[in-house]
């Protein structure tokens, strides 16, 4: 497993930087590892000007969005950038708008702003239902849906739902904007189709067509925990049967994952018990998680199955209204 992930989790499991959190630590804590590397802070005031910063710094330049990922990172040194470019002085980054049929989410949209988000709510509404479980509503404040989709965190949430919708993701760098499936954007833990000039701009969706079903079931053991196992749904239903399906799954390998063949499990079903346990079955012989605090191994694998058969059930019963 990557390393990061490693020490990250091996971070979150650590009574000592567990207790960091407003409380008393040792010195020796204290100086190793809660102060950030020292770094140069950029504030660009055009997307052409952050690409060049970029572009034109030392390998260790980072862009900082919400900070929610990246400021932990930094005080553990996990990540010990030598520049910062922050992306807050870009409006063009932000919103959430139609554009020729698609749903266009600029990559500074807060989760709470996806929350609010009436075309959202109209159109896509799995990811209300996702970013309302993301950490708590101090996080979903800062926290931005860009932040959360770019660097390949698997334990993530959003990343899973953008495969399950077939979203787009739109990178700008030197050589101008490219687009890339989310399905082909996630190499590994931390590791991502972008090259390291390139900022995610935009996330594109086709929303699914009016009276689809979606459902986004996540086991965590208390508010504002990241997923023990998680999976998107989202489906459309012919003459009572599931006509399309796609699956994604949170934080139980070391990218997120498409469940293809579950998702081809259930097509032409109405989802009865036998095909629902195939298609759980067909999630966990995917799943590659590690044991974490969160569980064991084994225990991870068989509830990537488990939320898989509930957001296919939950996802089934609102399509079919
Ligand atoms: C207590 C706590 C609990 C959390 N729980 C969850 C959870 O349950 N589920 C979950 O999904 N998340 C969780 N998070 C993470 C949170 O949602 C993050 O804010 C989010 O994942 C990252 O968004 P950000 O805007 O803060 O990004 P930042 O921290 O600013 O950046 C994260 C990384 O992405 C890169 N980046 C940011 N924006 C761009 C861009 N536009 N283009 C290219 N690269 C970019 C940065 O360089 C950095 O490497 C939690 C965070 C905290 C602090």
């Amino acid at each position: 497993m990557h390393r990061v992930l490693m020490l990250r989790r091996e971070a979150e499991e650590s009574p000592a930087l567990r207790s960091t959190a407003g409380k008393r630590v040792g010195p020796e804590i204290r100086e190793a590892r809660l102060i950030p590397g020292s770094f140069e802070y950029h504030r660009p005031t055009s997307l052409t000007q952050a690409v060049g910063l970029l572009s034109s710094l030392d390998v260790d330049a980072r862009v900082i969005a919400g900070g929610h990922s990246l400021i932990p990172m930094m005080k553990l040194r996990l990540a010990t950038p030598s520049h910062l470019i922050d992306l807050a002085a870009l409006s063009e980054l932000g919103g959430v708008r139609e554009e020729g049929g698609a749903i266009v989410i600029g990559a500074m949209t807060t989760q709470h702003a996806l929350i609010a988000s009436e075309l959202l709510a109209a159109r896509a509404p799995i990811l209300r239902e996702t970013a309302l479980l993301i950490a708590d509503p101090q996080v979903r404040y800062v926290g931005t849906l860009g932040g959360n989709v770019a660097n390949g965190d698997p334990g993530n949430d959003m990343p899973a739902v953008m495969m399950g919708l077939d979203a787009i993701y739109v990178l700008t760098g030197r050589a101008g904007e490219r687009r890339i499936e989310a399905r082909a954007y996630y190499q590994g833990a931390y590791a991502t189709a972008a090259a390291p000039d390139e900022i995610l701009t935009a996330i594109r969706i086709a929303p699914p067509p009016a009276g689809h079903g979606w459902a986004y079931e996540k086991l965590k053991r208390k508010v504002g925990d990241y997923a023990t196992a998680a999976a998107a749904v989202v489906l459309t239903l012919d003459k009572g049967a599931v006509a399309s399906c796609a699956i994604g799954l949170t934080n139980v390998a070391d990218t997120p994952l498409l469940a293809q063949a579950a998702a081809q499990a259930v097509v032409g079903s109405t989802l009865d018990k036998a095909t629902l346990a195939r298609a759980a079955a067909a999630a966990e012989a995917i799943a590659a998680p590690v044991a974490d605090g969160r569980g064991s191994a084994e225990y991870r694998r068989k509830m990537a199955g488990v939320m898989t058969a509930r957001a296919l059930v939950r996802a089934f019963a609102r399509a079919t209204g």
